[in-house]
């Protein structure tokens, strides 16, 4: 690994079999992406039973990180999946993202920070997000604050 990518596989807290394996900086469009990849062979905990399995298939996907200074942050990684003979072909779980989640946890939760302060449109424009799924996260912020001055 070179030093730029253990810089950044440490800024993550990355654990191994995930490590960083490309950084790049798109000058033109100001976005930095990170690219993630596991070691060949690398066995993943399957997610509803505790045994660890080989990879069946991966599927390359792509996440919504905190911005380094002003520049939009992708994270791109494989997420394998493996085959259980109880469960069948399941996606295991990233340690950096809930399932299903296009942000990581960490930008998750600075949108719920923000949001308990700021209206959700508000929070999109101060972290340069044009994803809808903003919302989906920010409004149950905000209906909650709603609820929590009513009482
Ligand atoms: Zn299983």
């Amino acid at each position: 690994m070179n030093h730029e990518n253990a810089l950044f596989s440490a800024a993550f807290g990355l654990q191994p079999p995930y490590k960083v394996i490309k950084v790049d900086f798109n000058i033109e469009t100001g976005e930095l992406h990170i690219h993630l990849d596991y070691s060949g062979g690398s066995e993943f905990p399957r997610p509803e039973c505790t045994a660890s399995s080989k990879v069946y298939d991966a599927k390359p996907r792509r996440w919504r990180h905190l911005n380094f200074f002003e520049h939009r942050t992708y994270l791109h990684a494989p997420v394998p999946r493996v085959n259980c003979l109880r469960c069948g072909v399941k996606t295991v779980r990233v340690p950096w993202s809930r399932p299903e989640s296009g942000f990581t946890l960490l930008f998750e939760a600075i949108v719920i920070m923000l949001c308990q302060s700021m209206p959700v449109n508000a929070v999109a424009r101060m972290l340069n997000v044009h994803d809808t799924r903003i919302w989906r996260i920010g409004s149950g912020i905000t209906s909650r604050r709603r609820v929590r001055r009513s009482t």
